[in-house]
């Protein structure tokens, strides 16, 4: 029964899967630009070389590679959570290489992120794991009640809402750090291995969430290791080893 679900979920991806086109207000349609990025550790570990790609609106694109290729490094430099050692990388036309620091947390709200480990407040409910969200970015109560409910219906967890995170199964702790990845509409969400705790059926369920996201307007970003699921999304899949990018193909397949 569950292989069955599985399987309807996954042909539903196929038969929705209709690329987007956009543009940006001045023609172009490239919202992110790595330019000649490398990055090296203090123990002289290359994690990334010299890697260049842009990332167009609408896209939905898989980051794949065997561990250690640079996909966490890659992450966390799109996230602004570390500077390159040189190259530089645009967001929206903004170099985030020079970010101030108090300039972060204003990137934070126009990228979403979510992890394997979801990441949430255990003690929390769901509607209270969202509303955090907003609340330290000094949203008014008026606002949090309106945005949050709107948010939760949206990943599809209203009869949730009252829940503590800590109850949920692995898919609806997932669907909740998606909500609050989406509170503040960033243009781009990032997925650092989302499914990677996730039963099969679970796993389908979330890649269409993340792929309804990507339809109304969201670039998505997903690191994985599920050959299954990048086969399936027939998307870009952007290929890393040992820090550099080895194949970058539009409707592509998963290949180590
Ligand atoms: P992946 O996510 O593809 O598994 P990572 O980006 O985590 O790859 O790692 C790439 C390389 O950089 C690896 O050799 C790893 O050991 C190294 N590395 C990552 N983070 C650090 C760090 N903070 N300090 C030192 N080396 C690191």
């Amino acid at each position: 029964m569950a292989h069955d679900l599985h399987l309807k979920l996954k042909e539903a991806i196929r038969t929705k899967n209709a690329e987007a086109t956009v543009e940006n207000n001045d023609g172009s349609s490239t919202v992110i630009e790595f330019k000649n990025v490398s990055k090296s550790y203090p123990n002289n570990v290359h994690a990334l070389k010299d890697v260049s790609f842009k990332i167009n609106i609408g896209e939905f694109i898989s980051l794949v590679g065997p561990s250690g290729a640079g996909k966490s490094t890659l992450i966390r430099l799109l996230t602004a959570a570390e500077k390159p050692s040189s190259g530089d990388i645009f967001v929206a036309g903004r170099d985030i290489t020079r970010l101030r620091k108090t300039e972060v947390p204003f990137y934070h709200r126009k990228v979403g992120v979510i992890f394997q480990d979801f990441k949430l407040l255990p003690r929390k409910t769901v509607y209270e794991n969202v509303a955090f969200a907003l609340e330290v970015a000094d949203a008014t109560n008026e606002e949090i009640r309106e945005k949050v409910p709107n948010i939760i219906e949206i990943v599809g967890l209203t009869s949730r809402i009252k829940a503590l995170s800590e109850e949920l199964s692995g898919g609806e702790k997932q669907r909740v750090s998606i909500a609050r990845a989406l509170v503040h509409n960033p243009k781009l969400l990032i997925a650092d291995e989302p499914t990677g705790n996730l039963d099969p059926v679970s796993t389908w369920e979330i890649i269409e969430l993340l792929f309804k996201i990507n339809k109304q307007g969201t670039i998505v970003v997903l690191a994985t290791h599920d050959k299954e699921v990048v086969d399936t999304l027939e998307r870009r899949v952007i290929s890393l080893r040992d820090g550099s990018i080895v194949s970058d193909q539009n409707k592509g397949k998963y290949v180590l």
